[in-house]
């Protein structure tokens, strides 16, 4: 073994960018830490390419190489974090491996690069995850791509690149392979990154949900204790392994032999539970991980809710945790279990253990957690495994997500979200799982976007709960607002298949009942067909006269079980309808669960393309035959909570069916100038940020293609004179000051001028509207079109966030708006401007003009292009881009854009890299 070497950096050399210091999971579960390679490595680094195999050291540097000379170890260390970059890769305080490039004397932007991973843990993934994080710093260095020499027979160099989706040319020559690597993250690398990533962090959480042994740290003798009711859970549900209790005050708890310290136990411990006071819990995770334990959940709770001195205690229990390499629910939770029989782990302290089933769930809430089991158990859904995340510090609904991906056990996944650890990473993952199982999701609370007072259009548009929103969109989650919501559509998705379409029939013994559920139907956008000839010929043939047929079935009181057998069954064999909602009102209870039985029978045997509901209308309850367990379709008690889950369900199908969309590139942007611009109107900005100035705006829509009509900004009454004389036509004038926020308001805008003496009448107009002009800005007056608005604000924890509307200045009256989360694809930019109602417009609705649609579809997209190159703008108002007839395009004719120097809190996310452990 080499030489230890510290993980983190005390006194770090100039420039070192520590924002890039990075944990990630390898693919055994076990933890690395990555980070930039200092100096101070030399040590570390001399023994590593000691301890190399022969076969390593030939691999590496093309013979065996015992030692480096001190020059070799100067121009490895030694590194300006530019054109010389190195991370290194450190398991269990050991040097792992290291990756590295000079892109020096590389005209054709190709760096040479290196990479090596010690003898004895190859195969873990960690060459992997140095080549994505090297090939994340080298794109954000203007580093095009890698050149390594590879010999032929290095089957794990090649295998690594190979599969980390770059796209690859090789060349060989005397049994060396020279292999150049594009860096660019295409979708086959996010493809192949995403998979990485799933494969390590399930890995890395399997010890939670299969262990193979168990201690409860602080199992306690008091049986109404929470340590108490931990341990006698897992006692009781008859874990599939050894179960040790440790408590230093008893020598046997519910018969079973304890230990004082989870050091003494004899086996091999897989998953400690802590239950013990806030101020034990580091000592006894110290403990845990010199016994090898490799997943801890700490119920404990006084860490980071309860102030600064726990989360002083919380941050050092993720060190403890991270150093061990293992992984962590808590702290400050209720616990977690697992139904399957294989382990059969009920680790929570509540008092019910759900039955088992296909739906798993993570609840950030502990109390809330307790009631979703109660219920979980007293409605029609099993539950798979369940996880009561707490703190949330290490491991978070990401990192489940991921294990629940390919959980074989699991077809709904639910979550209760109070807040997003990371959103980008969320939106990431959500967006791949939610193709293959759906998401359910309540967040509470509000994003803090509206808690910042906005002097932009967007800005105060931005105040609603509107990014968890597009999150949720974009990703394809199913998002619903009340747990009675999360209940009804998670029993529906749990047993039914996702609806074909949106058509939707209604047969009940009740009129009433039914018209509410047409209504409750149509009102949520589904659709009540009246059903054909053919099909109510069929119904008549067994219902009575007095029956409608024509949908809702309404088969009048009288209807019993023969009449629900049969009309069922002729609905669902029907192609006219995607869904059928049955409906029971019982008269009496006579006869009530003949009628039950039927309509389980006939609900069961649906064919595979209709989606079955029941609704079952009684105070008190359904009978048995409708609400037992395993009844196959969900029963409701009234017909509008149906229609509800039914709609989500059926968003969730039109998720299912839309196809990708793609990022837009464009290939006349020039990032360069923009770049140019942004640095020089930045120095000696603060974090207040600053509005910029006419010309940089300008310079900036130019730079990636939005158009604006001509424009200069003039001093004297003459110049705007000129400025007419070479546009001809007519032209606006505008003041330009700091106090005047919306010119307009003030009078500080003239439109439609031409002719000197106008000009001049209008210059002086503008410029004694305010009291501090600084100049007037004078532009082509564009006539006619539609006035939209397009614009930006950045969410401190979601990123930017991207609006669209119309109505100019009215904008915000109206609040006919879409949000979108960054980046935007085209389809995304094309489905913004169809949600808002008043975009009819653009259609040219009732006789009106049409607007160029696709012109703004494109402008969404070069908008979303600008902020990703752009970090530093943080705020921008593009309103009113006046919408031209279709191809006449558009023209922005005002634009704020607001910019600060960038403090790292998000990284534009064509650098978003996976593989972080966490949130
Ligand atoms: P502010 O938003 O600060 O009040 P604007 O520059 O948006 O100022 O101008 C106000 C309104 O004047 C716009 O919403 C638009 O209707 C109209 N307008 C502004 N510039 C032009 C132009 N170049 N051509 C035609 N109309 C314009
Ligand atoms: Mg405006």
């Amino acid at each position: 073994m080499t030489t230890s070497i510290p993980a983190s950096i005390g006194d770090p050399p100039s420039g070192y960018p520590s924002e890039w210091e990075q944990d990630a999971v390898l693919r055994d579960g076990g933890t690395v830490r990555i980070r930039p390679i200092v100096p101070a490595d030399a040590i570390a680094l001399q023994a590593f390419v000691k301890d190399m195999s022969t076969e390593s050291s030939y691999f590496r540097f093309f013979r065996v190489k015992r030692q480096l000379e001190p020059d070799e170890i100067e121009d490895f260390t030694n590194l300006d974090y530019d054109k010389q970059m190195a991370f290194v890769a450190i398991v269990d305080g050991e040097l792992g491996g290291v990756g590295r490039y000079n892109a020096k004397d590389c005209p054709d932007g190709f760096a040479e690069a290196a990479f090596t991973v010690a003898d004895d843990l190859q195969g873990k993934g960690i060459g992997t995850l140095l080549v994505y994080r090297i090939s994340a710093y080298a794109r954000a260095h203007d580093v095009r791509g890698f050149r390594a020499h590879v010999l032929a027979d290095n089957h794990a160099m090649m295998r690594v690149f190979r599969n980390a989706g770059f796209a690859m040319h090789r060349d060989v020559d005397q049994g060396v392979y020279t292999v150049e690597i594009d860096t660019e993250q295409s979708d086959a690398v996010l493809a192949a990154e995403g998979r990485a990533e799933q494969i390590s962090i399930a890995a890395s959480v399997m010890p939670l949900f299969y262990p193979t042994s168990i201690a409860v740290i602080g199992a306690s003798r008091d049986k109404a204790s929470i340590g108490g009711r931990l341990f006698n859970n897992i006692i009781n549900a008859d874990f599939n392994g050894p179960v040790y209790p440790v408590n230093p005050k008893a020598s046997v708890v519910r018969s079973i032999h304890s230990y004082s310290s989870v050091t003494d136990i004899p086996g091999s411990v897989d998953l400690a539970f802590i239950v013990v006071p806030a101020r034990f819990v580091n000592d006894v995770a110290r403990e845990c991980a010199e016994k090898g334990v490799r997943g801890v959940v700490v119920i404990s709770a006084g860490f980071s809710e309860t102030g600064e001195d726990g989360a002083r205690m919380e941050r050092e229990l993720l060190d403890i945790v991270r150093d061990a390499g293992m992984r962590m629910v808590g702290p400050n939770c209720m616990g977690l279990l697992n139904t399957d029989p294989a382990v059969s782990l009920d680790g929570q302290f509540g008092p019910v253990m759900p039955r088992a089933g296909n739906v798993s769930m993570s609840s950030q809430s502990g109390a809330l957690g307790l009631a979703i089991l109660d219920y979980a158990t007293h409605l029609n859904l099993g539950i798979s495994t369940f996880v009561s995340v707490g703190n949330k510090v290490d491991i978070a609904g990401n990192d489940l997500l991921l294990f629940w991906e390919e959980d074989p056990n699991t077809d709904v996944i639910l979550l209760y979200l109070e807040s997003f650890g990371n959103p980008r990473r969320f939106s990431r993952i959500a967006r791949r799982i939610t193709k293959k199982k759906p998401i359910v999701a309540v967040k509470s609370g509000r994003t803090s976007a509206g808690a910042r007072a906005a002097s932009s259009h967007t800005g105060s548009l931005a105040s609603l709960d509107v990014a968890a929103d597009a999150l949720f969109r974009q990703a394809g989650v199913i998002r619903v607002s009340t747990l009675e919501e999360l209940f009804d559509v998670t029993a529906l998705l749990a047993n039914q298949p996702v609806p074909k379409g949106d058509r939707v029939a209604v047969v009940t013994n009740a009129g009433g009942p039914a018209i509410l559920a047409v209504d409750a139907l149509e009102s949520q956008g589904l659709t009540v067909p009246e059903l054909s000839d053919e099909l109510q010929a069929t119904l008549r043939s067994f219902l009575s006269d007095d029956a409608a047929v024509a949908n809702p079935v309404d088969m009048i009181a009288a209807a019993g079980p023969e009449q629900y057998r049969l009309a069922i069954k002729a609905l669902v064999a029907s192609d006219e309808i995607d869904a059928l909602i049955t409906l029971f009102i019982p008269a009496s209870q006579e006869g009530v669960s003949e009628t039950a039985a039927a309509i389980r029978q006939a609900g069961e045997a649906t064919p595979d393309d209709k989606t079955f509901l029941c609704v079952y209308m009684h105070s008190g309850g359904a009978p048995s035959e409708l609400s037992s367990l395993d009844v196959g379709f969900p029963t409701f008690s009234f017909p509008e909570r149906a229609a509800k889950a039914l709609r989500k369900a059926t968003t969730y199908a039109e998720w299912l069916a839309r196809p990708e969309g793609a990022l837009l590139q464009f290939d006349d942007i020039d990032s360069e100038r923009a770049r140019a611009v942004i640095d020089a109107v930045i120095v000696g900005v603060d974090e207040e940020g600053v509005w910029l100035d006419p010309d940089s705006v300008d310079a900036i829509l130019e730079s990636y293609g939005l158009t604006i009509p001509k424009a200069r900004v003039v001093s004297t009454a003459e110049e705007a004179i000129g400025f007419w004389d070479e546009v001809g036509g007519s032209i606006v004038l505008k003041v330009i000051s700091p106090s005047a926020v919306h010119k307009s308001d003030v009078g500080g805008v003239a439109l439609d001028m031409s002719g000197a003496r106008d000009i001049t009448a209008a210059y002086d107009q503008v410029t004694d509207a305010v009291a501090d002009p600084e100049g007037v800005l004078v532009q082509e007056f564009i006539s006619g079109g539609h006035e939209v608005l397009i614009g930006m604000v950045e969410d401190p924890t979601f990123g930017p966030l991207i609006v669209f509307g119309l109505g100019g200045v009215f904008v915000e009256l109206i609040g006919d708006v879409a949000f979108r989360i960054h980046p935007l694809t085209d389809l995304d930019a094309a489905e913004m401007i169809s949600e808002v109602k008043s975009a009819r417009l653009l259609e040219g609705y009732r006789g009106g003009e049409p607007g160029d649609i696709d012109a703004v579809v494109e402008t969404l997209s070069r908008v979303s292009a600008l902020i990703d190159d752009l970090p530093e703008i943080f705020e921008m108002d593009l309103n009113p881009v006046k919408v031209g007839t279709p191809g006449n395009g558009v023209r922005i004719v005002d634009a704020r854009i607001k910019a600060r120097p960038t403090v790292g809190t998000w990284i534009p996310s064509r650098t978003d890299l996976p593989s972080n452990i966490g949130s």
